[in-house]
């Protein structure tokens, strides 16, 4: 029996589990068009493939990989390019991004799908391979799996966690896909096994999924993988806090769970993993749970780029419902509008309503009552990091862990004064990273200043050099010369020979310096002008 560790704090919010998790899963039909953002995943946005215009196969790859963060898109169905170009996607900032609008053709054709014989194949190919079939965290996170595969410099990561926690109110997703799907999920976690040399496999499930814990240990006893039930307690499904709840580690501040030679994956992607490995299919589809102000709640496998207008409507949204919830009532965030698309990270939409999610009552002053502190999960302390952001203490907040904050919502939720403290948290985020980047620009712009005046200072030398250079050759080539060896050895050559032919040739000649050469030939010269001079004069009487 393992021994299970308890994370500090954690809530126990009301689940609402039930509306969605007593139906299977339900395929949505083909929508009306499919909206495919080249940012689905953590990193550089993906580079488009195609043309509008072009026509495209189920599966076809229409968004490369850019870069060593970054991970494909596809084609989910065949039919053909609309539009490229800005639109509405999900994102709390409600501002579009560059998305591949596909029409489909309804023949749903794909293209060759081959499975790859991956225990054959180098880790490096099987990753490339991963990150060429578009695959992301399915928890929300959306990383690229193939980075987190990566085992760099390490021999191995002893120890891999599947999450199967999905402690968020009213998500049941995953709860549906370990019931329905089980052989798939455990044949990725093999294969993730294999890639990162782990010795033994954790899979970890909140005590309100029985039966999701029955199929999973039906299906794990061959592969010795360990389904562990962990207490209901949100937010034990957060990577650190189910890493602690079955290995009694904790990564250090600002660390990944693999310095502590943990990897942990959502079961989803484990999934998703074995439908491209053994499957041939790269990721273009996921499974959503539809709930909340509706008449059907259900959960769906759903096609990438589907619109949320098309999906929600098959769960027959009720009159009153005013927007919807993407992700949990903890987590998640109001979409800007419903014409947005599902993307990898779309694991929930809840409807929403005034009966439903009552607006909070106004903010009262923080009373420093600790309950905020005694709810973190990781040890914060929340009311500090309320009065530094608000105060605009940014620093201060920095030295006192802000970004080790995963915005669990546990301080709103138990907070007396309903100060929004995760707000508060997300806004001094946003600044310091607004700053970085400030500070990076700037730092740049800097650097490329001082590189084009020792630029100029450096060409303005190299002038000057070769103009003093010219001058000197032409009014003193003797001392250029003297400065060169074997210019002054050719140039006492030269003097030798003019002299040979003048018939002049002193003793030891050849070891005379070029200067005594010179006024030798000089005096020889005027010797001669005399001799001349003497031979024109008259005779004389006397001679
Ligand atoms: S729970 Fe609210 S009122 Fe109490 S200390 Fe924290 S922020 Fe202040
Ligand atoms: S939101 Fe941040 S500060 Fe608040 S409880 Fe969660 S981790 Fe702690």
């Amino acid at each position: 029996m393992r021994t299970l560790f308890q994370f500090n704090g954690g809530v126990h919010p009301a689940e609402h589990k039930q509306e969605s998790s007593t139906q299977d899963i339900a395929c949505a039909p083909l929508p009306t068009q499919l909206i495919v953002p080249l940012q689905q995943h953590i990193g550089q946005r993906a580079k488009p493939l195609v043309q509008v215009g072009d026509s495209v196969l189920k599966g076809q790859m229409i968004g490369q990989a850019d870069g060593a963060t970054s991970c494909a898109v596809h084609a989910p169905t065949s039919g053909r390019v609309s539009a490229i170009g800005e639109a509405p996607v999900p994102h709390p900032s409600g501002l579009p991004d560059l998305c591949i609008t596909i029409t489909p053709d309804g023949a749903e054709q794909w293209v060759e799908r081959t499975p790859l014989d991956y225990q054959s194949m180098s880790p490096t190919e099987v990753r490339k391979h991963l990150r060429d079939f578009g695959l992301a965290g399915l928890g929300g996170a959306v990383f690229p799996s193939h980075v987190k595969l990566n085992l760099g410099k390490l021999a191995k990561v002893p120890t891999l966690i599947l999450n199967g926690a999905e402690c968020e109110p009213w998500i049941t997703c995953d709860d549906r896909l370990m019931r329905e799907r089980t052989a798939d999920i455990v044949a990725g976690a093999k294969i993730m096994q294999h890639l990162l040399n782990a010795d033994e496999v954790l899979i970890g499930i909140e005590d309100n999924k029985p039966q999701a814990i029955a199929a999973m240990r039906a299906a794990c006893a061959d592969a010795r993988f360990e389904v562990i039930a962990v207490p209901t307690l949100y937010p034990s499904g957060g990577a650190k806090q189910l890493t602690k709840i079955l290995t009694g580690k904790e990564p250090p501040s600002g660390g990944r769970s693999s310095d502590i030679g943990v990897q942990i994956f959502n079961v989803a992607t484990a999934y998703s993993v074995a439908r491209a490995v053994l499957h041939g299919e790269p990721l273009i589809s996921r499974i959503v749970t539809v709930t909340g102000n509706v008449d059907q709640p259900r959960n769906y496998e759903v096609l990438l780029g589907t619109p949320v207008k098309e999906l929600v409507a098959l769960a027959s949204p009720r009159n009153d419902t005013q927007g919807y919830i993407m992700g949990g009532p903890m987590m998640g965030f109001t979409l800007p509008s419903d014409a947005v698309p599902v993307t990898k990270a779309s694991n929930c939409l809840i409807a929403s309503s005034p009966k439903l999610f009552p607006p909070p009552p106004p903010a009262l002053p923080c009373i420093r009552c600790t309950q905020c502190a005694q709810a973190c999960p990781v040890n914060l302390q929340p009311q500090d990091l309320y009065w530094f952001s608000r105060g605009r203490e940014f620093g201060k907040a920095q030295e006192y862990n802000l970004f080790d904050c995963i915005e669990c919502g546990c301080c709103d939720y138990v907070c007396p004064s309903h100060i929004p403290l995760v707000q508060y948290y997300r806004f001094a985020k946003g600044e310091i990273w607004a700053r970085e980047r400030e500070k990076q620009q700037a730092d740049l712009a800097r650097e490329r200043h001082e590189f084009r005046l020792q630029r100029i200072e450096r060409e303005k030398k190299e002038r000057a050099d070769k103009l003093a250079a010219k001058t000197q050759g032409s009014k003193a080539p003797s001392a250029n010369a003297e400065a060169d060896p074997k210019k002054a050895a050719i140039q006492a050559a030269i003097e030798r020979a003019k002299l040979k032919r003048a018939g002049v040739m002193p003793q030891n000649v050849e070891n005379l310096p070029v200067e005594t050469l010179k006024e030798i030939k000089e005096i020889e010269a005027r010797r001669a002008q005399l001799k001349q001079a003497m031979e024109k004069q008259p005779d004389t009487p006397n001679s």
